[in-house]
């Protein structure tokens, strides 16, 4: 679904992705994890178009991205993304909010809304809030109808960075149940997460990012239990 290859990004001449390479395959569950710094948000943004790189190529489901950017607006449709600040409309409600993408972009007739909404809430486990306004919805709640928005536009690959970053704990367990549900239901997802235990319950596998690299990646089984690089075994479990 996604392949990503030598893939290289500066901001000015300081180097953040020194050449990644990564396969997703379709349904696959890739959890990304690693310090602040490590270039984790830079090659989600470079895979949904935001950035501009300098060098490499990102595939996604046959559409090819390089540094001309002349599949972009292709590329795009085909990716979801969720951000940590859901940043839905306070003056639209849950289903204007989930329709205006799919109207302004891809025509959607008025009478097809409904059940669009319907589908895509039902998805995130929130059928009866289609009327309501995000500010009478929990912080959970938010976030769900900020995923409901985009599965909306019907993407191949969904790209979640830190989702969970800004709830409260107890919020945050609704939130990782539902992405947990589009795994089980064969969604090919990207996922930076400081969720440690989710990445490994979860995910199929988990990429350890350290330093603008892929330092380390496997089945995410084997990476949190048998960590190879010293790099990762600190991450996991800093030596105090
Ligand atoms: P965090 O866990 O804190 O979210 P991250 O792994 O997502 O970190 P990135 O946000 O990808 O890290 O940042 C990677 C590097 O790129 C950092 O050194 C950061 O300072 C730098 N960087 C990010 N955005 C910009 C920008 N717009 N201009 C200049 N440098 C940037
Ligand atoms: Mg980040």
């Amino acid at each position: 679904a996604l392949r990503i290859e030598n893939l290289k990004k500066s901001y000015g001449n300081v180097p953040v992705l020194k050449g990644i390479n990564l396969a997703v395959e379709n349904g696959d569950v890739v959890a990304v994890i690693g310090r602040s710094g490590s270039g984790k948000s830079t090659m989600l943004r470079c895979i949904n178009g935001l950035e501009p790189f300098q060098e490499g190529t990102i595939e996604v489901v046959g559409h090819k991205l390089d540094q001309s950017r002349a599949n972009l607006r292709e590329l795009r449709k085909e990716v979801g993304m969720v951000f940590q600040s859901y940043n839905l409309f306070p003056h639209l409600s849950v289903a204007e909010n989930i329709t205006l993408a799919p109207r302004v972009v891809k025509g959607l007739p008025r009478d097809e809304g409904s059940a669009l909404v319907r589908e895509v809430l039902s998805r995130v486990g929130l059928a009866e809030k289609a009327d309501a306004y995000p500010d009478e919805l929990s912080g959970g709640q938010q976030q769900r109808v900020a995923i409901a928005r985009s599965l909306a536009m019907k993407p191949k690959v969904m790209l979640f960075d830190e989702v969970t970053s800004a709830l409260d704990p107890e919020l945050t367990g609704e939130v990782l149940k539902t992405i947990a549900q589009l795994a089980e239901a064969g969604m090919t997802m990207v996922l930076v997460t400081h969720e440690m235990g989710f990445a490994r319950r979860v995910a199929t596998r988990t990429v350890f990012m350290h330093q603008g690299t892929v330092w380390e990646e496997g089945k995410s089984e084997e990476i949190f239990t048998h960590p190879k690089t010293p790099e990762l075994k600190n991450f996991i479990a800093p030596d105090l």
